[in-house]
């Protein structure tokens, strides 16, 4: 008789422990449950693709490929999209006499892009007679989960009555059935990390193909080519490294909300490329942490955190409800702001030549290693529409060529909050000033003599207060106060 099998498809949910879709389809297929990753091309050619981040991905995908294989599972990866990659498998299949899988699974993906490809997916998976099964794991509450309006389909726009919305969903028996089930995941995360890894799964792909066929797994030819083009030092990707900064951040979470502003502390967390991918996900970490909003005991620094946690789940709603926000201003009248554009401006704020501190030390973070500090982000950004007049979109897709956990829904929503342009963003007359911006956040310059060496020899005072005169430092290459005025002329006269 023949034993009926599943293929799941993994797409941002690199890991097994707590990835539920996964778990179940074990369950219900005795182990037989084998992954599938497949490299899109649309996706490799992106204009603002990432080799750096890339490579952070490939590394992911080789260390779940590990654990897979080490609880008896296995992960093939192609170099087509899914349409392709799945019509040859099945054909093999077909040629060799060995029966389709009975179920296709994955999780859901809420960007245009995946939304649409998603669709194409499951009717060619009707066609071929294929039974799908996709769940949730990249966010704890769902778009269509938090909606207003007398349809109730229409999403939130401001984050404080979505943020109590969240909460009280968040409540609900359903998704504490969840939070619970990743509580119970993290037991298998510490048996891993002890090495032990018990045998969840029971087919590879040689086994499904009799060792007849062989499909050709490009993971390892990706990461040899990719690795030329890579320009800072990759972090250890997966799933235990991420808990790894997990366990070291709950030490520090009762200190998040003092700590998190101050780039020269490690205040944050550091989970943001990993939760991109997601090598951990957002459901571990509440449980690993005992997140609850309704715990009146609980420290201000965890409830704090969630809602940090909730402004990430609050963008991917944006996205998903106002899926245009990809391509233009959230606000109508701010889509045709006169942006300078300045060519010149733009390169010394990517080069970090800019002559202003706090700007240029971010930058040159960014740059050295993939990763910006959020307040930083927040004043770079600032920065560069308010200050330089320069369009968002400029420095919405640098900071995807550029960041490690580069992620659309947040990076979009971060950039759009900076430049007033956005659903709940800052007044477009809140602009910070970058000089005492620098002053409060990192008093001592140490984050600034951090990435710029050449301010080493200079008193924080004078740091902040622009008096330098180095050789190899630029002066400033604009005056914040003029600049304010033209950027409050620019929003005003629309
Ligand atoms: C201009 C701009 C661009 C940004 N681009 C991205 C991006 O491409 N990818 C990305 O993940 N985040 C982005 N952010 C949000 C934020 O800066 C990063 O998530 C954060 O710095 C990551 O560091 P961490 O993991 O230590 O954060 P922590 O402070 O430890 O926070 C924990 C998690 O909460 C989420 N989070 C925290 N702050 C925010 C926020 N302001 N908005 C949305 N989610 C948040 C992240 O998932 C983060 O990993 C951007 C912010 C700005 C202002």
């Amino acid at each position: 008789m023949k034993e009926p099998y599943a293929i799941h498809w993994f797409r941002r949910d690199l890991r097994v422990p707590g990835n539920e879709i996964l778990d179940w389809l074990r369950q219900k297929y005795k182990g037989r449950v084998i992954g599938l990753f497949c490299f899109d091309k649309l996706f490799l050619s992106r204009k603002d693709f990432s080799c750096n981040r890339f490579q952070f991905f490939l590394e992911t995908l080789k260390s779940l490929k590990k654990d897979l294989r080490k609880m008896g599972g296995d992960l093939l990866l192609l170099d087509t999209g899914p349409l392709e990659s799945f019509d040859e498998i099945f054909k093999v299949l077909k040629q060799n006499n060995i029966e389709l899988p009975e179920t296709i699974s994955w999780n859901r993906d809420y960007e245009p892009f995946a939304l649409k490809r998603d669709r194409k997916m499951i009717s060619f998976f009707k066609e071929m007679e294929v039974s799908t099964y996709n769940g949730r794991d990249h966010l704890i509450i769902e778009p269509h989960e938090i909606t207003k309006g007398s349809k109730g389909d229409e999403g939130y726009k401001v984050y404080t009555p979505f943020y109590n919305k969240w909460i009280q969903k968040f409540q609900e028996e359903s998704i504490q059935t969840r939070i619970t089930f990743q509580k119970r995941s993290l037991s298998l995360v510490k048996e891993i990390s002890h090495g032990k890894y018990p045998k969840l799964f029971s087919l590879t792909w040689t086994k499904l193909l009799k060792n007849k066929n062989k499909f050709p797994d490009y993971l390892e030819k990706y990461i040899e080519q990719n690795k030329k083009a890579v320009t800072i030092s990759i972090p250890k990707a997966g799933n235990l490294e991420a808990f790894e900064l997990l366990r070291s951040f709950s030490s520090r979470v009762k200190n998040y909300t003092s700590d998190r502003d101050f780039p020269s502390i490690k205040g944050t967390s550091g989970l943001s490329l990993f939760l991109k991918n997601g090598s951990i996900s957002t459901g571990q970490i509440v449980s690993f942490l005992n997140l609850n909003p309704f715990d009146k005991n609980a420290h201000p620094g965890k409830v704090t955190f969630l809602k940090e946690i909730v402004w990430r789940e609050f963008y991917y709603h944006i996205l998903f409800h106002f899926p245009y926000v990809e391509k233009e201003a959230f606000k109508p009248s701010y889509r045709t702001i006169s942006w300078s554009n300045n060519k010149t401006h733009f390169k010394a704020w990517k080069e970090g030549q800019t002559g202003f501190p706090i700007v240029d030390a971010g930058m040159r973070q960014l740059r050295q290693t993939g990763w910006m500090h959020n307040r930083v982000r927040m004043i770079v950004a600032s920065f560069l529409t308010k200050d330089l007049l320069i369009d968002w979109k400029w420095g919405e897709k640098y900071f995807m060529e550029q960041l490690l956990d580069g992620d659309l829904a947040p990076n979009n929503g971060g950039w759009q909050w900076a430049a007033s342009t956005g659903c709940d963003s800052q007044p477009y007359f809140r602009i910070f000033n970058p000089w005492t911006q620098g002053q409060k956040f990192d008093p001592d310059a140490e984050y600034i003599k951090k990435y710029i060496p050449e301010l080493k020899e200079f008193s924080p005072k004078e740091i902040h207060s622009g008096k330098v005169s180095h050789k190899s430092y630029p002066n400033p290459i604009v005056d914040h106060k003029v600049q304010r005025e033209k950027a409050l002329k620019l929003y005003k006269e629309l």
